[in-house]
């Protein structure tokens, strides 16, 4: 019987479990896993007990080994922090289980993120004869889906992306994060970097902006950020010269992260206060809203796509493949908001078409390395239809 191990029960958690729950003739029992068990009762109970608990600190490599043969787990779904990403790949290989993930590692004490420690992991996936698949979110992961979608049925040779990603939600708080406060904060407030003709170009974080016409949301800023999906996007499309990835944010979001970076708020060192050694961003974390708790409040729309430029039997041409997600859509359904919900439902996707071998493969893959049409089709009939435009 198959038994699906979700690890993190989070925002991002909480979409996973419900959407398995509704697919349950392929993910068979469903065991949520994280490191406290209050978040994962909330989730059983709004699922009439569907699903099986239990506590597990993933930091810890043989925990998760015990906890993996306890459950007998087909897959590893892992959406806690990318703070965990290598040590539930170590158990993974131990016990040889197929494993996927939405974001990519992170050091606690190193705001950077990069696939080198997951990659070099590929051949030890290869000895164990499994599967690893990063970034099965929506950026990464639709996103990574799009460009391949893209590559495969509209273009000969893709010259330039850009990633578009715009949350135009409104929680009515005057400052929170939708996901994470501590990897969003991390993520935004970092230099930016795109890739152009072979080479990485640095900007100052938030440096460039451009005004971008959203389908059903409208005009929004939209500023370069460096995001990971491109590392790997650089490598698997082929005849690529430039691309870029976008996120909107409103004045009152760039005004309260400027001034928290500017008293020090966003620091990733520990400090002391008043004889105890405290992490500012991690005190910040405690201070705002918890980000699963806004799904109640949040109205509006996201809309993340990528605009892709390039030939096609001789002649230029421009796509615009996009998906718009209502916020209070995603709360009548699974309990979410929009950001959560269209991380969630890609995880589950992707968990999907592991277990019925449709994606298949050993080694530790990106998304755009898989064939793009059945992941496709599963967004059009799991809640996140999407849509193309010749611009
Ligand atoms: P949350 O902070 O809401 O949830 C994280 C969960 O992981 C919490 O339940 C937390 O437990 C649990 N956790 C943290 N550390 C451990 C540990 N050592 N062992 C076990 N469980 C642990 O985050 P989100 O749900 O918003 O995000 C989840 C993941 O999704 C993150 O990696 C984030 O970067 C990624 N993401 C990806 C996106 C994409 O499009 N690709 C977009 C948005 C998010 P506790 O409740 O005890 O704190």
């Amino acid at each position: 019987m198959t038994t699906t191990l979700i690890i993190g029960a989070g925002g991002v958690g909480r979409v996973v479990a419900h959407k398995c729950v509704m697919n349950k003739d392929v993910f068979g029992r469903i065991v949520l896993a994280s490191r406290s068990i209050g978040r994962c009762e909330t989730i059983k109970d709004e699922l009439n007990g569907a699903i099986d608990i239990t506590t597990v600190d993933a930091d810890k490599t043989e925990e998760v080994i015990k906890l993996i043969n306890e459950t007998n787990a087909s897959i590893v779904i892992n959406v806690a922090l990318p703070y965990q990403d290598l040590t539930i790949m170590d158990a993974c290989i131990a016990t040889k289980t197929p494993y996927l993930d939405t974001a990519n590692y992170e050091h606690p004490d190193e705001a950077k993120f990069e696939y080198k420690l997951q990659w070099e992991r590929d051949t030890k996936f290869k000895e164990a004869g499994i599967m690893g698949l990063l970034g099965s979110g929506f950026d990464p992961g639709a996103t990574n889906v799009f460009c391949a979608y893209a590559q495969k049925h509209y273009f000969d040779e893709i010259h330039t992306i850009d990633i578009l990603d715009c949350n135009a939600g409104d929680h009515g708080y005057a400052f929170a994060t939708n996901f994470n406060p501590e990897i969003n904060l991390r993520e935004v407030s970092a230099n930016g970097r795109y890739w152009e003709n072979g080479e990485w170009i640095e900007t100052k974080p938030l440096e460039i902006m451009q005004v971008w016409d959203y389908p059903e949301v409208g005009p929004k800023d939209s500023y370069l950020l460096y995001h990971e999906e491109m590392e790997s996007l650089v490598q698997n499309i082929k005849g690529l010269k430039r691309i870029r990835f976008f996120m909107t944010f409103g004045q009152s979001y760039i005004k309260h992260m400027e001034v928290l970076q500017n008293v020090g708020m966003l620091g990733i060192e520990p400090i002391e206060h008043q004889g105890q050694q405290i992490i500012p961003i991690e005190f910040l974390k405690t201070l705002l809203p918890d980000p699963a708790s806004l799904g109640a409040r949040t109205k509006g729309k996201t809309n993340i796509g990528i605009v892709a430029e390039g030939i096609k039997d001789g002649k230029p041409r421009k796509i615009y493949i996009y998906q718009v997600k209502d916020h209070e859509e995603c709360y009548a359904e699974v309990k979410s908001q929009g950001v959560s919900y269209t991380t969630g439902v890609p995880a589950m996707i992707g968990a999907k078409l592991m277990l019925q071998g449709i994606w298949s493969g050993q080694g530790v893959f990106n998304m755009e390395q898989m064939d793009p049409d059945a992941f496709m089709d599963e967004m059009n009939t799991q809640g996140l239809p999407w849509q193309v435009k010749e611009l």
